[in-house]
């Protein structure tokens, strides 16, 4: 090693919870710059995580880093925010930096339009000077040509010439052009009526506005309370201190609606959306955008939380208990939490909204350490619209019927009549769940998952929900022959059709994962909507948040009873807020809102508390329940699933894992093995470890020895294994 040479410590994508060394003689190197360094045979981009000044590799053994990139992509609080994630989640350090790098950036292709330039050429740019320029640079003599007309932007050249960045810097070199950083103007857009605040509104924004620093504030509003106001009001106030704001949405299907709500306030502000519709180039951009603090406002689903931003002020999360915060493969994070560090270690508010607070979220309003704020909305924020009311209907007494019923069909009619929209949510897609041979019961299963397969009319399909495995709809019978198959339950498909026979001339809309595939599909949805060409709505979840529909008076739930009665512990909670959520959807305007429920179990707790908008009684309810049972949010929680094509395969890694167990000194129970619900997904079988420890620091303490033990057992090469901290699924 020469005395001008570093030892560089570099995060790759490697699954061990580990740092390489590297050597590097560059003097400015800098800690979250990335680099390209030879791994094995290979080359991996990674980051630059800290300086050693010894390594325990021998330093003649130590390689060099083969490219380092001007380009610093995490700051140290980042890093550090980073390195906190993957000791919480147990996951390795390297594998937790590299899930949060733009996949342009790891596909080593991040040189695009990092700000966009107005490229200009000066006056000695002629055409003999064009004539004159060497005859094998084809592409360099057409970006000079194509100059010569006039001055142009980045982005517009690309569609000329790819990748045209070095070229400018050439000519610009050659005094030809110059460049400018090219300015966003948004002058088509109009901003938009600022509605006035009611009274419960403006003391939340005032109470967050006069407090400084970080504080965790749980702002608790009923459905159409109006949180989004309080939002765009806090930003608005961030802006002016040239400050950025960063707001998390549970899924894809929100930020729609949510930008161009936020354009039309903020017309002439930066505005950039993180989601997983974008495309690698577009994200790229964006977090380029936010990073640079170009970006005054950004808007982004679960990753967006590990965005570097520049002037970051204040962190939004919406509905907040929304489960598709928490990620659920690879490194599984909740972005909520996240959110909640991150804004502890930058020293900044962070808001998080909700209609149904979660059960961890509301045990935090009530106790005294990592206490949150509580904020109370019980207004809805147009003070003539009321809350909806919510009766039962038990199902027909014929039990096989799956009809409905002939109240809910008047309550249809009678909305078209008054040409107002219905809306009916069936957390189920497909035609029918189930199909069965009348003669010897047999049914389709997907043969890579312990599950039944779905029935999709449309497509004359039989489909897996577990793995998209697809199979052609069969005729007959394969175990007895008979021809007669008959599909039970319903999906989204099959209300569909259904509605469509009872109401021939409504306009029928299904929106569910199977027709909303596309960021187009689900603006379409919106503009028919709010056009008033829908008469009947038919979807899943995806249809229960966020959608504001002026005309809709009526919600229908169906076929929920099975989610009363689940396994998982969480069932209820989920249940209650989804709908509320849906339910809300109602009577957001001047019209009334209905909803009816259709249920077996009219006396099920739940709906009594449903019926009264009662959410804090229903959530002390479940509380007292969880703290008997001594579970989540009273205890804490860790899952391990192995799995393996080969059964005999987990099963050994399991009991070598579980006799690593006993070697630790621990408090912490554990129950195990055990199979999940789904048994075999995709073709692995799977067992599981649950863990389960009264004291946070205890439980960690334990998983941190207990998983550095089973990584050296030599079973784990001949399985998969993931660690789920905080897991919401069962
Ligand atoms: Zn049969
Ligand atoms: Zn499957």
């Amino acid at each position: 090693m020469k005395s001008s040479e570093k030892i560089i410590n570099v995060a790759l994508n490697v699954p061990v919870n580990e740092l390489f060394d590297y050597l590097s003689n560059d003097e400015d190197i800098q800690i979250g710059q990335y680099v390209k360094v030879p791994f094995g045979r290979r080359n991996l981009i990674g980051i630059v995580y800290s300086f050693a000044s010894s390594s325990k590799v021998e330093k003649n053994k130590l390689k060099k880093i083969s490219y380092i990139d001007s380009e610093v992509l995490f700051d140290k609080r980042l890093l550090k925010l980073l390195s906190f994630v993957s000791s919480y989640y147990h996951y390795p350090i390297g594998q937790t930096i590299m899930s949060v790098v733009p996949a342009r950036i790891k596909q080593d292709k991040s040189h695009i339009n990092r700000i966009e330039l107005l490229i200009q050429p000066t006056e000695t740019l002629t055409q003999e000077v064009i004539n004159a320029l060497p005859k094998r640079q084809v592409r360099l003599r057409k970006l000079a040509q194509k100059l010569l007309e006039g001055p142009i932007r980045q982005s517009n050249l690309s569609k000329t010439i790819s990748s045209p960045l070095p070229l400018i810097k050439v000519l610009e070199k050659a005094n030809l052009c110059t460049t400018l950083e090219w300015q966003l103007k948004s002058d088509s857009l109009s901003a938009e009526a600022i509605p006035k605040l009611n009274s419960e509104q403006e003391i939340v924004i005032s109470k967050i506005l006069n407090h400084n620093g970080y504080k965790a504030w749980l702002v608790h509003g009923v459905t159409g309370s109006g949180k989004t106001e309080i939002y765009l009001n806090l930003i608005e106030k961030l802006l002016k201190k040239n400050l950025q704001s960063l707001i998390l949405v549970p899924e894809i299907n929100l930020t729609p609606q949510l930008e161009s709500r936020f354009l039309r306030r903020f017309y002439d502000k930066k505005i950039v959306v993180l989601h997983s519709f974008l495309s690698d180039r577009e994200r790229l951009k964006h977090w380029q955008q936010a990073k640079s603090g170009e970006a005054d406002i950004v808007i982004g689903t679960r990753l967006a939380i590990f965005t570097p931003i520049k002037n970051l002020g204040l962190i939004i999360v919406d509905e907040e208990h929304d489960a598709s915060f928490k990620q659920q493969e690879g490194l599984r994070y909740h972005a909520r939490d996240v959110a909640l560090v991150r804004g502890k270690e930058l020293n900044i508010p962070v808001v998080m909204g909700t209609a149904t607070p979660s059960l961890e979220s509301w045990l935090n309003t009530k106790q005294t350490v990592e206490k949150f704020d509580y904020l109370r909305l019980t207004k809805r924020a147009i003070s003539e619209a009321k809350l909806p009311s919510i009766k039962l209907i038990p199902y027909a007494k014929d039990k096989y019927s799956t009809r409905l019923s002939q109240e809910l069909l008047k309550a249809i009619e009678e909305r078209i009549k008054k040409r107002q929209q219905v809306l009916i949510f069936i957390n189920r897609r497909g035609y029918a769940p189930v199909l069965v041979c009348t003669s010897c019961g047999w049914t389709p299963k997907c043969h890579r998952c312990s599950a039944k397969l779905v029935y999709h009319r449309q497509q004359n399909k039989l489909r897996c929900h577990h793995c998209d495995h697809q199979q052609v709809m069969i005729s007959q019978c394969p175990d007895c022959g008979n021809l007669d198959l008959l599909p039970l339950g319903k999906g989204t498909q099959r209300l569909e059709d259904e509605l469509e026979n009872y109401f021939p001339k409504a306009s029928i809309l299904r929106v569910d994962r199977d027709t909303m595939r596309s960021k187009k599909a689900l603006n379409d949805l919106y503009t028919k909507v709010n056009e008033g060409d829908v008469d009947i709505l038919v979807g899943t979840q995806i249809l229960s948040k966020g959608h504001d529909f002026k005309n809709l008076s009526l919600v229908i739930i169906l076929e929920i009873d099975h989610a009363l009665y689940s396994t998982n512990f969480r069932s209820t909670e989920r249940i209650f807020s989804q709908l509320t959520q849906v339910s809300g959807r109602s009577g957001r305007a001047l019209i009334e809102g209905d909803v009816l429920i259709q249920t077996n179990f009219p006396n099920h707790p739940i709906f009594h508390y449903l019926k009264n908008h009662d959410f804090s009684g229903y959530a002390d309810l479940l509380l007292e329940e969880r703290k008997q049972m001594n579970l989540i949010p009273y205890s804490y929680m860790a899952i391990l699933t192995v799995q393996a094509k080969a059964f005999s395969c987990v099963e050994e890694f399991i009991d070598k894992a579980i006799a690593e167990i006993g070697k630790i000194k621990t408090e912490v129970n554990f129950f195990g093995p055990v199979r999940p619900t789904l048994e075999r997904l995709k073709g692995f079988e799977r067992v599981q470890i649950i863990f389960q420890s009264n004291d946070r620091n205890d439980l960690h303490r334990f998983l941190g020895q207990w998983m550095n033990a089973i990584q050296n057992l030599t079973e784990i090469k001949r399985v998969k294994f993931s660690l789920d901290v905080d897991p919401i699924d069962f």
